[in-house]
């Protein structure tokens, strides 16, 4: 038999480590590939307040060392590599990465998505303080003070209604003069009196103080006339859609149109027998750290019931 690794998990954030975790102490000796930036979202994440386990406000990056030093410490071996293929055509796969290629009896893919950013002046400088891409982890900062979405699709919708209930003011901001969103979703909006809509604009630029760091401005340009105008805020939300890192499996494994992974129902396993996908690479739906972490520890022990039927 071909010499393989029992089971290598690609990625590095809360879904690649608990997966790690749970698949180290099923004695599974388990790899991880980690990627050239470890941590995945959290990494750019300042205050965690919603992670269980912590009575106090965590920090991103520190809540990943966290996961990584637990995944070590019952001896995940991690591989600080970037995967540039895949060959999932035959037993053991194939995971061709930039040093090496590495056979594998399973597979999770916990490679997890990226929130589109606008890219103008001043949101990398104000991320984390002031500029967020997700109101379920950052609203409650915002209690009784302005804040802004923009994007016109469910989820900026629905960000824009989740912030009603602690703002004082939400200014969704839409580059056109209809929202994407679904209908039920676009009446409670409008219903809303917390709710300003500004049509037909885009954010050009986020302004605010240095020290210490908090935004306090977004400039906005009307597309129809170019006319440029300041919003004051203290929070930005932008929901312009997600990216899930999924170019890897095009073509190998089912995905739904907007690039998903798809899983079978109440499963993590995709359309090939023995690999599995967790986290924010399949889910558009909660995007958290905690169901991140929940879909690995499934991930794991499919897995785990996976090798010891088939190895
Ligand atoms: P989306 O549906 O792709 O909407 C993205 C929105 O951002 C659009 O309104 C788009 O404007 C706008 N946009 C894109 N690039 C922009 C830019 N550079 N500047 C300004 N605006 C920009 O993304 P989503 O809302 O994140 O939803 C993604 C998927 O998840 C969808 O299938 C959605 O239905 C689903 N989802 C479902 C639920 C639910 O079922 N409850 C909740 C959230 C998301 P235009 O409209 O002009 O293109």
């Amino acid at each position: 038999m071909v010499k393989a690794e029992n089971i290598t998990i690609i990625g590095s954030g809360p879904a690649g480590y608990t997966a790690a975790i749970y698949a180290a102490r099923a004695g599974l000796s388990p790899l991880m590939i980690s990627g050239l930036e470890q941590g995945g979202q959290l990494m750019i994440t300042t205050d965690v307040e919603n992670y269980p386990g912590f009575e106090k406000p965590v920090q991103g990056p520190w809540l990943m060392e966290q996961m990584k030093n637990q995944a070590k410490s019952f001896g995940t071996r991690i591989l600080v590599d970037f995967v540039k293929d895949v060959d999932l055509n035959s037993l053991p796969f194939k995971i061709k990465t930039e040093k090496e290629v590495i056979k594998s009896n399973s597979i999770v893919i916990a490679t997890g998505a990226k929130a589109n950013w606008l890219n103008i002046k001043g949101e990398q400088e104000f991320m984390g303080f002031g500029v967020s891409a997700c109101a379920t982890c950052d609203g409650f900062f915002f209690k009784d003070k302005e804040v802004a979405v923009v994007g016109g699709g469910n989820s900026a919708v629905e960000e824009a209604l989740y912030l009603t209930n602690f703002a004082a003011k939400v200014t969704l901001v839409h580059r056109r003069d209809k929202l994407r969103a679904e209908k039920i979703l676009q009446d409670r909006l409008f219903r809303n009196n917390k709710v300003e809509i500004i049509w037909n604009s885009k954010a050009i630029e986020f302004k605010g103080n240095e020290n210490p760091q908090s935004l306090k401005q977004v400039i906005l340009e009307n597309v129809n006339d170019g006319k440029k105008f300041i919003v004051d805020t203290n929070g930005a939300f932008i929901a312009i859609g997600h990216d899930p890192s999924t170019s890897l499996f095009k073509g190998k494994l089912n995905m739904d149109d907007e690039n998903y992974i798809i899983t079978k129902n109440d499963s993590t396993e995709t359309s090939i027998e023995g690999i599995f996908a967790a986290g924010d690479v399949k889910d558009k739906i909660y995007r958290q750290a905690v169901t991140a972490a929940g879909m690995g520890c499934m991930a794991a022990l499919e897995a785990e019931k996976y090798l010891s039927e088939n190895y």
